[in-house]
């Protein structure tokens, strides 16, 4: 086993363990690419949220947030291009059966096919190079041509007579909503342009082989922003966005070695650049984390054609009407959790063993500090810790309390799930009102006056 994919099977080990991530309907044998969030998890990816949402909505001028709902019209997927082509294009072997996901084996011959490409545009893909793809059970060269399987989940909401009318979906991504409150937003925000929209959502995506933990799952959340700007001012606006998302990674703690530039070579039609920052993701190596994306005026002229409500934006400046270009940033938050706890997660050695630690970002930390009577048995210190615990839970609502075992066994405890300080009440704190401020990353032991331990913590 490659050192790689040890990790990954350490991390998914640790997330259990420690309460971040379950196996989605474990209790009933699991179901498949469905995972549940933990008392940690949750923690964690509600911080990874809000850092986003800092630097994408409060600490920019003219970027909106919004949630929109789950369920839309369905004409909107038709709009959006996915009825016909948000699909993964498999294909069979004549030999023996066994079906590819063309995509996938076209990415291991070095060709990057744009996910949302139609089956004719990945057919011409794979044609140029059948001869290099083999198939994996027989190791044969004789594919069916590539069918498209198109990849979103059907509902049956507000149909009581299954009359076969179009089903309404659940999201295949989380964007359309953006496009979908263009209007609204120009409306009641007047903003003015270039502006950006940003939300969190939901999208459900029917995976043929969810696989590798959180990277491929059917339901994931997405953290999307769209900006509109005028479309001869794309090209300027593109660059600094993509360093500014490049910058966020690692104002989260991401190592820039970790990360690497990826340009699409097959651009689907309506494009007009698209990178991705992939990350080394344990067991996969780099795969996409982020896309960043220039597609035109693509989606609002399409809603324009479905809906029939004009989406221009007038130009005040200018004094000109224009359907403004998107430049739209797109991360899969399964993917950066999974990429935030890889980067972190550390082994090394501490009092002569092996401890594992998350050198989490504090403030992406589930806990920030962690407070711990040195004994349990005695009653005295027990209170003092709790009295400790309840004054800093005031100022730091994610401190925990842990009397549980001895004092190693609780900090390797909160090693592993990234506290960056444990406090420890002891038999002097009770003769001079100071604490043992313990550093999660060095180990290193201060002794603090209680007085002063909040703004030591802040
Ligand atoms: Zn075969």
């Amino acid at each position: 086993m490659s050192k790689n994919e040890d990790k990954m099977e350490k991390i998914v080990s640790l997330a259990k363990r420690r309460g971040f991530i379950y196996q989605g309907s474990e209790i009933y044998g699991g179901l498949a690419g469905i995972y549940d969030f933990g008392p940690r998890g949750v923690e964690l990816l509600n911080n990874i949220k809000q850092a986003w949402w800092n630097a994408n909505v409060y600490d920019k001028e003219n970027y909106f947030g919004i949630d929109s709902g789950m369920f839309k019209h369905p004409k909107v997927w038709e709009a959006s291009g996915h009825i016909g082509g948000f699909s993964d294009p498999l294909a069979e072997c004549k030999e023996c059966n066994a079906r590819i996901r063309v995509d996938k084996e076209l990415a291991k011959v070095g060709v990057t096919a744009d996910e949302k490409m139609s089956e004719e545009e990945i057919n011409k893909l794979f044609d140029e190079n059948r001869n290099n793809i083999s198939c994996p059970k027989c190791g044969k060269k004789n594919f069916t041509e590539a069918k498209a399987f198109n990849l979103l989940v059907k509902s049956n909401l507000g149909d009581f007579t299954s009359d076969g009318e179009e089903p309404v979906y659940l999201p295949g991504e989380a964007c359309q909503g953006i496009y979908l409150n263009f209007k609204n937003i120009v409306d009641t925000m007047q903003p003015k342009i270039p502006f950006g929209i940003a939300q969190i959502g939901k999208a459900f995506r029917n995976e043929i082989s969810p696989r590798s933990f959180l990277f491929r799952t059917r339901e994931l959340e997405q953290a999307d922003t769209q900006y509109f700007v005028r479309p001869d001012e794309n090209k300027e606006a593109y660059e600094k966005i993509k360093q500014d998302r490049w910058d966020w990674y690692k104002s989260i703690g991401i190592k820039e070695e970790n990360l690497r530039w990826k340009q699409h070579e097959n651009l689907v039609f309506y494009a007009k650049d698209a990178w991705d920052i992939e990350y080394n993701f344990p067991s996969l190596g780099f795969d996409e984390l982020e896309g960043i994306h220039d597609r035109t005026d693509y989606d609002l002229t399409q809603h324009m054609e479905f809906s029939g409500q004009d989406l221009r934006y007038f130009d005040q400046e200018k004094n000109e009407k224009y359907i403004p270009w998107i430049l739209e940033t797109s991360v899969g938050l399964g993917r950066l959790f999974l990429a935030v706890i890889s980067d972190a997660y550390h082994e090394d050695e501490m009092d002569g063993e092996t401890r594992v630690v998350l050198k989490l970002d504090p403030k992406l930390a589930p806990i920030k500090v962690a407070v711990f009577p040195l004994l349990k048995n005695k009653p005295e210190l027990v209170a003092k810790a709790q009295e400790v615990y309840k004054m800093i839970k005031k100022e730091i609502p994610q401190t925990s309390f842990d009397d549980n075992g001895n004092i190693g066994k609780r900090y390797r405890r909160q090693d592993e799930i990234g506290t960056p300080k444990c406090v420890t009440i002891d038999f002097d704190t009770l003769e001079d009102n100071t604490v043992t401020v313990r550093h999660r990353d060095t180990g290193e032991q201060e002794r603090v006056v209680i007085d002063e331990l909040i703004s030591i913590l802040k």
